[in-house]
């Protein structure tokens, strides 16, 4: 009996223990099955609450803003935040909303804790990269609106046109790309762009002219480089042999700063008239100068009142270079004549002749650049003119201008 008892016993535990577990797993199952159907169901509803949120939000936009919402894209920040924005010829506006409760945010709630500050320098700095500083000084300001527009592969910032100068009629944005912003943004920003998009290139098919100063350097030669810089033009300087070793740390930070320095002759003597064993000397030793200051070879000459012969041309292998507007400006030394001169007569393809020894012509550049820029504008080298305009300078060639 003993034995049978056992035996029943030991099949019969065993079976109900299995029965036992079986149910359990699939009760357990059968809950979780409901529990992930009721939590598909939920995140269903979220979804399409969520959807609906935007709508609303998208139609609230368009009616502030009078515009069609066709118009409008919506891109997803991160899990919290949406950006709904316009973008037209004319204007942009965007707006970002906390996705679940259709609050408007800021971008400021996007800036990770403690990074508000790097993210405003990071603005300004590409600001004065791809704007002149009278553009910039405005754009930069604290009061300034921006509208955001989030990209795939980073945010491009907007600015209200009405802040610029009046007379500046562009859209005004710059672009930080991922890498910029990902240490700083709470955006799930992916691919990076490998240059910086902020730098602006010369381009062949703008307006260009070539702002030459002769005479220097002197004094006044540091506020034109300080102007230049500030309008984010070039130039070429003609220097005269006598003035280099008392002014070699201009010289240097011409050359450093990118222009190009040509020779304006040693001493300021008419070619045509200083005898031939000093010829040698007034055309080359700028040339031994300078290299020495910057190691560079000069590669251009502005003779003394432009007064040149075949004979010298032909001897001495430098392009010679002459000009096509001419304000006069070592005659009437005042700013706004000089301006309104230069103004009046440029044209596309132009060798541009000032003095930088004046200080009414540094100040008149001040009026120039802007001007120039806002009408589109670049100020460049004659070198970088004859390079944009496709043709080479030759040496023991006369050029005035690459129109
Ligand atoms: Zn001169």
């Amino acid at each position: 009996m003993n034995s049978r008892f056992y035996n029943i016993t030991h099949i019969f535990i065993p079976i109900v223990l299995v029965v036992a577990i079986i149910s359990t797993i699939s009760f357990y199952n059968i809950k979780n099955a409901e529990h992930r159907s009721d939590e598909r169901h939920n995140l269903k509803q979220e979804e399409q609450e969520i959807k609906e949120i935007q709508i609303d939000a998208i139609t609230s936009f368009a009616k502030e803003f009078n515009i069609s919402t066709d118009d409008i894209t919506k891109t997803k920040i991160n899990k919290k935040y949406t950006s709904i924005s316009y973008n037209s010829p004319d204007k942009y506006i965007s707006e970002i909303i906390v996705t679940k409760y259709k609050e408007k945010a800021d971008i400021g709630d996007l800036v990770k804790e403690g990074k508000e500050e790097e993210l405003k320098s990071l603005i300004k700095e590409q600001i004065n990269l791809k704007y002149p500083s009278f553009i910039a000084s405005v754009l930069e300001k604290d009061n300034t609106t921006y509208y955001y527009e989030f990209l795939d592969n980073g945010i491009v910032i907007h600015f209200d046109n009405y802040q610029t100068n009046p007379l500046y009629e562009e859209k005004t944005s710059v672009k930080l790309t991922c890498e910029m912003i990902n240490s700083l943004l709470d955006y799930e920003c992916l691919s990076n762009s490998e240059e910086n998009p902020n730098i602006i290139k010369l381009d062949s098919n703008k307006k260009t002219v070539a702002l030459t100063f002769d005479d220097g350097p002197n004094k006044n030669t540091l506020s034109i480089l300080d102007t230049l810089k500030d309008n984010h033009a070039s130039a070429t300087f003609f220097m005269v042999g006598t003035n280099i070793n008392n002014f070699s740390d201009t010289v240097k930070r011409i050359s450093d700063e990118g222009h190009e320095l040509g020779s304006h002759s040693y001493s300021h003597k008419s070619l045509l008239h200083v005898k031939n064993e000093e010829l040698e000397k007034e055309i080359n030793e700028v040339s031994r100068l300078v290299k020495n200051i910057t190691g560079t070879d000069i590669k251009l000459l502005r003779p003394p009142y432009g007064s040149i012969n075949g004979e010298i041309k032909d001897k001495y292998p430098y392009s010679y270079i002459m000009w096509s507007v001419d304000p006069e400006d070592w005659r009437y030394k005042d700013a706004a004549i000089v301006r309104e001169h230069v103004l009046d007569k440029v044209e596309d393809g132009d060798i541009i002749l000032l003095h930088d020894i004046h200080f009414t012509t540094a100040e008149s550049l001040k009026l120039i650049l802007p001007e120039l820029y806002i009408r589109g504008y670049q100020v460049v080298s004659v070198s970088k003119l004859a390079e944009l305009k496709g043709r080479t300078l030759a040496p023991n060639n006369i050029y005035r201008s690459f129109k």
